[in-house]
């Protein structure tokens, strides 16, 4: 393995899901639902499957069906108007997009600056490109997370090439307000810098609102946007992602991408064009269902004497585990199948400050309700 890499080891969420199998603890570290999404869009998989549709490579780019449902879900949702033919891409999941747009618009040595706790992609992505993380640490206050504007401001060096940005974020759950992201977006304008902003949480919001960075003045031509069906449509497995972004960004972005995947997904991508186009009940009742299960495992973590960081958004939940009188998540993810049978997500592998982090355990609560009643009870066991 080259140094480039040496560092980063096995993901967290491998780890973690494997211990889960290993002992048949519940699983609420790796971030996926255990209810698979609506009936209708697997129907149009199988349809596209039997239909001859996607079998073989997908046009480059994504398919024309696919890349008009961005752009028709950017403009009816966020105001945005994207040309589907030359500012949409559709990628291997949001995975695929960091990878490729950080490989594109990188140079070796350039700073890419994340917010912290960050995706554990972001890190091994940024070095694949060669660039060096600048982490600017979000800090808990008052039960939430923070972003301070004045760190982050003098992150930016000479050498800043980009920002990767996460909102609704994972895992602290935070979704930056529109204060927050105008004043990223002024700060980018003034140092003339590029964002990546990742919202695959886009659609996963309790408290507050999702706004695209890129509704902001000066932000269009600077932002490339991710998001992917993964969340929005619990189909974490199917990898089907997209960027918008303008045309001369999507084609350095496909640059890199033409030699990661090329295509993927093809019958997949149709199936997620009529996924786009579900009726506005359909993101109602996701976000209804979900604001329930984050207050259904948040009572519960309570109840257990964990310390809860109400999420805003996201399917995650951060807690404190210092009022159970531990200190150390990863020593305490790592004993709690045996302890309690529950699997839950260290946030100190989302630090370079692993300090900062390390009070800090991630549950999800993407899960049936029965479930999330079960892994109450049995945290309770721990007090
Ligand atoms: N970004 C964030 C913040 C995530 O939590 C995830 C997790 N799944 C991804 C990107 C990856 O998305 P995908 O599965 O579409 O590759
Ligand atoms: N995004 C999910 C999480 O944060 C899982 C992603 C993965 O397994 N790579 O848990």
């Amino acid at each position: 393995l080259n140094r480039r890499l040496a560092e980063f080891g096995t993901t967290i969420f491998a780890e973690m899901s494997a211990l889960a199998v290993r002992t048949g603890a519940i699983n609420l570290g790796q971030g996926f639902p255990d209810t698979d999404g609506p009936e209708e869009v697997r129907e149009a998989a199988v349809r596209a499957l039997r239909d001859g549709r996607g079998n073989q490579y997908p046009p480059g780019p994504g398919i024309p069906e696919l890349r008009t449902a961005v752009a028709e879900h950017q403009l009816a949702r966020y105001a945005l108007t994207y040309d589907p033919d030359t500012e949409v891409l559709i990628t291997a999941g949001a995975t695929e997009a960091i990878a490729a747009a950080l490989l594109a618009l990188v140079e070796p040595g350039d700073e890419v600056i994340a917010l912290e706790p960050y995706y554990d992609s972001y890190a091994a992505c940024v070095a694949m490109a060669g660039g060096t993380r600048v982490p600017v640490t979000l800090r808990p206050r008052d039960g939430a997370y923070h972003l301070d504007l004045d760190e982050l401001r003098d992150a930016v060096t000479d050498r800043t090439r980009l920002i990767l940005l996460n909102t609704p974020h994972n895992p602290t759950g935070t979704v930056l307000t529109r204060a927050e992201l105008a004043a990223v977006a002024e700060l980018a304008v003034e140092r003339d810098l590029l964002v990546v902003t990742d919202e695959v949480y886009e659609h996963l919001v309790y408290d507050g609102e999702h706004t695209p960075l890129a509704s902001f003045p000066g932000m269009r031509e600077r932002t490339v946007t991710i998001s992917s069906a993964g969340k929005t449509f619990s189909f974490t497995g199917w990898k089907v992602g997209w960027v918008t972004a303008t045309p001369e960004l999507v084609t350095a972005v496909r640059s890199a991408k033409q030699f990661l995947t090329y295509v993927s997904a093809g019958p997949f991508q149709y199936a997620v064009a009529e996924a786009l186009r579900l009726p506005d009940t359909y993101f109602e009742g996701l976000r209804a269902d979900l604001r329930r299960k984050r207050d259904l495992l948040s009572a519960g973590l309570t109840a257990a004497g964990f310390e809860v960081y109400r999420p805003a958004g996201t399917y995650f939940v951060t807690t404190d585990i210092r009022p159970l009188g531990e200190s150390d998540g990863f020593a305490f993810c790592r004993a709690l199948p045996e302890r309690c049978g529950v699997v839950a997500v260290p946030n100190a592998v989302f630090y370079d400050h692993r300090d900062q982090g390390a009070p800090f355990v991630r549950f999800a609560f993407c899960k049936k309700d029965d479930v999330l009643h079960e892994a109450a009870d049995r945290l309770r066991r721990l007090a």
